[in-house]
């Protein structure tokens, strides 16, 4: 329940039905104006306010808005549970009265956890880990990144992992399955029609079994003939549980599918999976307290059929990439989305290769006979170019970017390249170019995970009709993860440009080129460079010209460039300028301009970061907590609004 963001008021019950709301409003005295705030079974991310005047019950439900807003039909958006129900506190606006006395919650009647709220948290991490073959932090960081567009697709695919759902059987299987052991009134079970997409529910009453359609309307809401709608089947079983709805009877006991190697244990309430994180609860407590030892088998079936689960169905689905998007080449298992769902930031087949075994990692030389190179140049730079190949292990072939040193002689520049290699591999994060190894043959080679999308800069001013806002915020979100690392390890960047931001896809970034990067000491905040080499100065803090001091502070003022450039479209910094011409424009107090189209909130990071003095410049923390909360308010992470006629009728 952590993540609701009513958790906090003490009015709020969370998945309570309409007749126990009414009972709790009649226990607190039932006074003019008492009112209380629960979950809305129906449409995900919804409450009811529940509501007493004059001796009787109303009862508003509040929408969640796709633009993330909430609101009572017909009334004013507000940007929070919370701020609603203050607002409503001071003017009644359409409702009954306005909303006086909060009935609380006593202590012994914690909230009521909604049967998603208890799984939303483990399918998050599941599908996150299963997909991208993510461990540790780095899975930990792909989570905070995908949560807003995953939600809404493990929601409706939630069913899947239901003790109910039996997948696609024929009604007279589903008849046998019922018939099999007790058959008490209630016994039901959900299974997918010939017609895919569409769902029927078997049910058993007086020995009998009945078969009812599911009907999905052409805005996506599940129902009964008649019925209350629903964004997901789920709900609609739920609310089958305390209302027959047209059927014979309410839901009672799910008919179990043994079969259904998805199925993830129902945690008890008041886990949270940052409890189990902490260490508050370990797994084992878990299942032990869902008291089920079959539990424990289908998830040790569960873990060993499905760890390519989604990958299997998501090749199944026949993907093919937007135009310009090019996938991965690699020869591996290719993780590529289904049409039915939007590409996500780590749907690539690079992804999964490099983490796939970690002893791969801590090999540092590769041999040269486990290269394949092209004669494709991806780029160039200083110290020669950087080509296409192929890297070849026991597991697989894989797509790999090789920086070439030409000027093999030149020891300064080899050494460089040396000191690249190095910081590269002490990094492992989603948003940074992994290093797979350095291999050293006819010259010395860097051997780099692929971006084959390229620099955020080019692929911006070129695909400029193809990249929202929300896009740009979403990669620059990821950018500054990977930067918050950087900083948390103590590692300077000194190049963040959105050159040096590759892109894996049009929604993955990833931070490249450490060749003038540093690490820090334990006990320095900054790197003091000697002399000053060829800096990019549009990019660099004053204390970089000024005292060539280089810390992460000054890393977020190059964000903050790099941020401008983004939203810019790849446009280029201070145009007209020259380098020494910036240098006196900042000093003077002038910054660039807010570029046409980028969010006021934006802007306002970009001049954040542009804080002449790095010691009330923000850290990569706080910026990257900006750009999170950003994100996640502007992410498109709600269903479609409720039709009129699905609308919880009001009293
Ligand atoms: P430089 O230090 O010269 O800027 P970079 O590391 O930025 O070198 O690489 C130069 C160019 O090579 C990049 O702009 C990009 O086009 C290409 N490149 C570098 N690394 C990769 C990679 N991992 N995947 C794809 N292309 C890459
Ligand atoms: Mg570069």
């Amino acid at each position: 329940m952590a993540t609701d963001p009513a958790a906090e008021l003490p009015f709020f019950y969370g998945s309570i039905s309409r007749s126990e709301a009414e009972e709790h409003l009649k226990l607190a005295g039932m006074a003019d104006g008492l009112f209380l705030l629960r979950q809305c079974l129906r449409s995900l991310g919804g409450y009811v306010v529940s509501l007493v005047w004059n001796v009787e019950f109303h009862h508003y439900s509040v929408e969640k808005q796709l633009n993330s807003t909430y609101c009572i039909a017909g009334g004013k958006p507000h940007c929070g549970p919370a701020e609603l129900c203050e607002f409503y506190s001071n003017d009644s606006d359409g409702l009954v009265c306005t909303l006086r006395k909060p009935c609380l919650r006593s202590p012994d009647n914690p909230i009521r956890a909604g049967v998603f709220d208890n799984l939303r948290d483990n399918m998050l991490r599941e599908y996150v880990r299963q997909t991208w073959n993510l461990e540790g932090e780095a899975m930990e960081q792909a989570i905070i990144s995908q949560a807003p567009q995953l939600e809404k697709l493990i929601a409706t695919t939630a069913h899947e992992r239901m003790p109910w759902y039996h997948s696609k059987i024929p009604r007279q299987e589903g008849e046998r399955r019922l018939y099999s052991g007790a058959q008490p009134d209630g016994k039901f079970l959900i299974r997918d029609r010939e017609e895919s997409g569409t769902f029927a529910l078997s049910l058993m009453y007086g020995k009998t079994t009945y078969h009812y359609q599911i009907l999905h309307d052409k805005s996506g809401k599940y129902s009964m003939p008649e019925g209350t709608k629903f964004d997901t089947v789920w709900q609609l079983v739920e609310y089958l549980k305390m209302k027959p709805d047209g059927l014979v009877t309410v839901l009672r006991e799910p008919c179990v599918n043994r079969n259904n190697t998805k199925q993830t244990p129902v945690v008890p309430s008041g886990v949270s999976i940052k409890n189990i994180l902490h260490g508050r609860y370990s797994l084992s407590n878990v299942f032990i307290e869902a008291s089920a030892k079959w539990l424990i088998i289908i998830i040790i079936i569960l873990l060993l059929n499905t760890v390519h689960f989604f990958q299997r169905r998501l090749r199944t689905n026949g993907y093919t990439p937007p135009p310009g998007v090019p996938l991965g080449g690699s020869k591996e298992i290719k993780t590529s989305p289904p049409t039915d769902r939007p590409m996500l930031p780590m749907d690539c087949s690079e992804f999964v290769n490099p983490y796939h075994d970690p002893n791969d990692l801590k090999k540092f030389f590769i041999n040269r006979d486990q290269l394949m190179i092209d004669e494709v140049e991806l780029g160039s730079g200083n110290f020669g170019c950087v080509k296409k190949g192929v890297f070849k292990t026991n597991k697989g072939h894989t797509d790999v970017a090789i920086k070439v040193l030409k000027s093999e002689n030149e020891k300064l520049v080899k050494d460089e390249m040396m000191r690249e290699a190095e910081i590269m591999h002490q990094l492992s994060n989603p948003y940074i170019v992994r290093m797979l190894g350095l291999c050293q043959a006819e010259c010395l080679m860097l051997v780099m995970e692929m971006a084959s999308v390229g620099p955020l800069n080019k692929f911006l001013s070129t695909n400029k009709d193809k990249v929202t806002v929300e896009n740009i915020v979403g990669l620059m979100h990821q950018v500054s993860m990977g930067m918050k690392y950087l900083e948390e390890k103590n590692f300077v960047h000194r190049d963040l440009a959105a050159r040096n931001v590759l892109l894996v896809n049009q929604q993955f970034a990833k931070i490249s080129d450490f060749g003038l990067s540093k690490a820090l000491g334990a006990d320095d905040n900054y790197y003091k460079a000697r002399t000053a080499g060829k800096w990019p100065l549009k990019w660099y803090a004053p204390e970089c010209m000024n005292f060539h001091k280089f810390s992460s502070k000054s890393d977020v003022w190059s964000f903050g460039v790099t941020m401008w450039e983004a939203f810019s479209y790849g446009g280029k910094p201070y145009k007209k300028m020259k380098g020494p011409e910036v240098i006196s424009f900042i000093a003077s107090g002038s910054r660039m301009e807010c570029p046409s189209g980028c969010p006021d909130r934006m802007y306002a990071l970009m001049k954040d970061c542009w804080t002449y003095k790095h010691e009330d410049r923000p850290g990569f923390v706080k910026v990257e907590e900006c750009m999170r909360v950003f994100y996640y308010s502007i992410s498109n992470k709600t269903p479609p609004e409720v039709t009129a006629d699905a609308a919880e009728p009001l009293k």
